[in-house]
């Protein structure tokens, strides 16, 4: 899928609504259109990259960023240290929907190991 018909892309773009908690140079957070917890953000980088699979060298720094913004929304959010969940599915096995590359934050309840 080419970035135009991207769904995240639109998003980025402001093309479709979202309610967006989170914004960096590199990552933008919004929160899940059916969310599987109290708190269930969607942390995407700005660039296009369809899976982990295409993730490169040269995207760590985004990558990483991903990450930071798990940090501040979770401090935000309250869950710090209580625990949250972020996670990345991987195309179909995983229940990969959307072929963005984006980090699930899900935060304010218990998660049971191993994940459904
Ligand atoms: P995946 O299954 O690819 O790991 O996750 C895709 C996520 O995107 C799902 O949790 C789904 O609820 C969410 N989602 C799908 N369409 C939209 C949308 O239009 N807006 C928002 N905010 N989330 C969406
Ligand atoms: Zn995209």
């Amino acid at each position: 899928m080419s970035k135009h018909d991207c769904l995240f892309c639109k998003i980025l773009n402001g093309d479709i609504p979202a309610d967006i908690v989170y914004e960096s140079p590199t990552a933008v957070a919004f929160r899940d259109i059916n969310p599987q917890a109290p708190t269930h953000v969607l942390i995407i980088p700005r660039k296009h990259i369809s899976t982990i699979n295409d993730i490169e060298v040269a995207d760590h720094a985004i990558v990483g960023s991903l990450y930071d913004a798990a940090r501040d929304i979770a401090k935000k959010e309250g869950f710090s240290g209580e625990g949250y969940r972020a996670v990345m599915n991987c195309n179909k096995a995983a229940g990969q929907t959307v072929f963005h590359i984006h980090l699930h934050l899900l935060g304010g309840r218990q998660f049971t190991w191993p994940p459904g």
